[in-house]
């Protein structure tokens, strides 16, 4: 099973896509990790992208499409992958779709983390003085974001066509979108590509 995790910034796709990983034994291709570690080896690669990251804004397309396309030649027998971070545009999207094709896989489920914008600022502002990192800065931050808007949002209707999108409360605690990511997941593997929010939800919230 191949999965997408969607989101925007600091929405969880990372914790989420690790939790997944060890539940179900899938490779976790997280785009933001790799080019994090080009850079911290120092190559050509790192060297070519750190600017654009600090800034918040996207590596090209086909910078991130050979990293995936690398790793999934790399992994072979795997019983699946779990993409968090990427596909950020619809050209990514495309192009995972033609590689998994190529390879005979397909993207089986995208798992939206549904969370607000105050919400998320307030975990990347803690996130910033915790741990520093660059791209958290409020400006890069807010260039982040805009992208999301405009580059990365309009997949949602792309897979939303294809029938494969699912949308799970990401403002819950940890263990609780899990368990909502799980039972999709479980869903999609009896066939089931939607699921609904129980009544009171779509009546009165979360
Ligand atoms: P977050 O989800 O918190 O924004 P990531 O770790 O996924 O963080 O990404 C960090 C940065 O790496 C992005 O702001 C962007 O510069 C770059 N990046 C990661 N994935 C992609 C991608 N699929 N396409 C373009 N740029 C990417």
């Amino acid at each position: 099973m191949n999965i997408v995790l969607f989101g925007p910034p600091a929405a969880g796709k990372g914790t989420q896509a690790k939790l997944i990983t060890k539940a179900r034994g899938l490779l976790q291709l997280s785009t933001g990790d790799m080019l994090r570690a080009a850079r911290t080896s120092g190559s050509d690669l790192g060297k070519k992208v750190a600017g654009i990251m600090d800034r918040g804004d996207l590596v090209s397309d086909e910078i991130v499409i050979a990293l995936i396309e690398e790793q999934l030649d790399t992994h072979k027998g795997a019983p699946g992958f779990i993409f968090d971070g990427f596909p950020r545009t619809v050209a990514q999207a495309e192009a995972l779709d033609k590689s998994l094709r190529a390879r005979g896989m397909a993207v089986d489920s995208v798992v939206r983390l549904c969370v607000d914008d105050k919400v998320i600022m307030g975990r990347i502002e803690k996130r910033f003085k915790d741990e520093g990192r660059k791209d958290d800065n409020p400006k890069s931050f807010k260039i982040r974001l805009d992208n999301y808007n405009k580059q990365t949002a309009p997949l949602l209707p792309f897979y939303a066509a294809q029938g494969k999108l699912t949308e799970v409360d990401g403002l819950a605690d940890i263990e609780t979108v899990a368990a909502s990511v799980k039972q999709v997941l479980d869903m999609q593997g009896k066939g089931r590509k939607t699921m609904r929010k129980p009544f009171w939800k779509r009546i009165f919230g979360h």
